[in-house]
C-alpha cells in the first residue's frame, strides 16, 4: 500500500459515547478497501505524542465527569494542536469534543471548564434535567458536497456563538434546543453532536473525512479521486430513517 492515512484517535479509553468507536472502524474499513493503509494510535492523559504528524485526529463523545477529567491534559496540547491545524491535520470532533474545541463549557453542576478557545462558541447545559436527545438529520455544505447527514444526539450543552455552523437542522435539535444549526465546519474542523455513530451512517462524510487528511500529504488529491465503494446497507440504511423521519 503506498498511501497511509495516520489518524490519532485521543482519549480513546474514555471519550466513546455512543458507539463513537464506529466512526474510526468505519474510517479504517473504507481505507483498507481501497488499499489506503489506516495507521491508528491513540493518545491518553498523560501520553506524550507530537499530533502535528497526523493526518486526521479524532475526539469523540464523553459524559461531562470525563471531560472534566481530560481538560488540563487537553489545554497543555493547545499549542501542538495549533500547529497541526496549521499544517493541515483535518480534525474530526463529536460532542463532548466539539464543545471543547470552543470557550468553555458550563457542566450540569454548574462548574465551568475553560475550553481549548479555538473557537467563539461555547456551551452551556442550560436548564438541568433538560436534553437533546433523538435522531437527527441535518442539511450541511462541506467544501462543494452538498448532503443531508442523519445521527444521533443525546446533550445537555447548549451551544452558542457558532460562527460557521455545519448544517440546517430538518429534525432534531442541533446545537442548542432551537438553534436550527447543528455543528461546526471551517474546512480544517469539523464538529458535530452527531454520534450514531456518524459515519458508519454517512458513508459519504466519511469519504469526505479519509479525503481531508490525506490532503495533508497530498495537497492536489480531489475528492472525486476516492475510489467508489458500493455497500447496497449503507444506502438502504439512510432511507430507512430519512423515510422515518418524513424527510425526502
Ligand atoms: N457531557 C456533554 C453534554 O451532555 C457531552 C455529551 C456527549 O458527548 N454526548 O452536553
Amino acid at each position: 500500500m503506498e498511501q497511509v492515512l495516520k489518524v490519532c484517535w485521543m482519549y480513546h479509553d474514555i471519550m466513546d459515547l455512543y458507539g463513537d468507536k464506529g466512526n474510526i472502524m468505519t474510517l479504517k474499513k473504507r481505507c483498507l478497501d481501497r488499499h489506503i493503509g489506516f495507521d491508528l494510535h491513540t493518545c491518553g492523559i498523560g501520553q506524550k505524542d507530537d499530533l502535528s504528524n497526523y493526518d486526521l485526529i479524532f475526539l469523540g463523545g464523553g459524559a461531562d465527569k470525563e471531560q472534566i477529567s481530560l481538560i488540563p491534559d487537553l489545554l497543555q496540547r493547545k499549542e501542538n494542536i495549533q500547529k497541526a491545524m496549521d499544517e493541515h491535520t483535518f480534525i474530526l470532533l463529536i460532542c463532548g469534543g466539539y464543545q471543547l474545541f470552543g470557550q468553555y463549557y458550563i457542566a450540569a453542576d454548574g462548574k465551568k471548564i475553560a475550553g481549548l478557545g479555538f473557537y467563539p462558541y461555547y456551551t452551556d447545559t442550560g436548564k438541568m434535567g433538560s436534553r437533546c436527545i433523538g435522531n437527527i438529520v441535518i442539511d450541511a455544505q462541506l467544501d462543494e458536497m452538498h448532503t443531508k447527514i442523519i445521527g444521533f444526539e443525546n446533550h445537555g450543552g447548549q451551544t452558542l456563538g457558532v460562527t460557521k455552523p455545519l448544517g440546517k437542522v430538518l429534525s432534531g435539535c442541533g446545537n442548542a434546543f432551537d438553534a436550527g444549526f447543528e455543528g461546526f465546519y471551517d474546512g480544517k474542523v469539523l464538529g458535530t453532536y452527531l454520534h450514531g455513530p456518524l459515519l458508519p451512517k454517512n458513508p459519504d462524510v466519511a469519504d469526505f473525512v479519509i479525503y481531508k487528511a490525506l490532503k495533508k500529504r497530498n495537497p492536489d488529491l480531489q475528492l472525486k479521486d476516492l475510489s467508489p465503494l458500493t455497500n447496497p446497507y449503507d444506502q438502504a440504511a439512510r432511507e430507512v430513517l430519512l423515510t422515518r423521519m418524513h424527510i425526502e
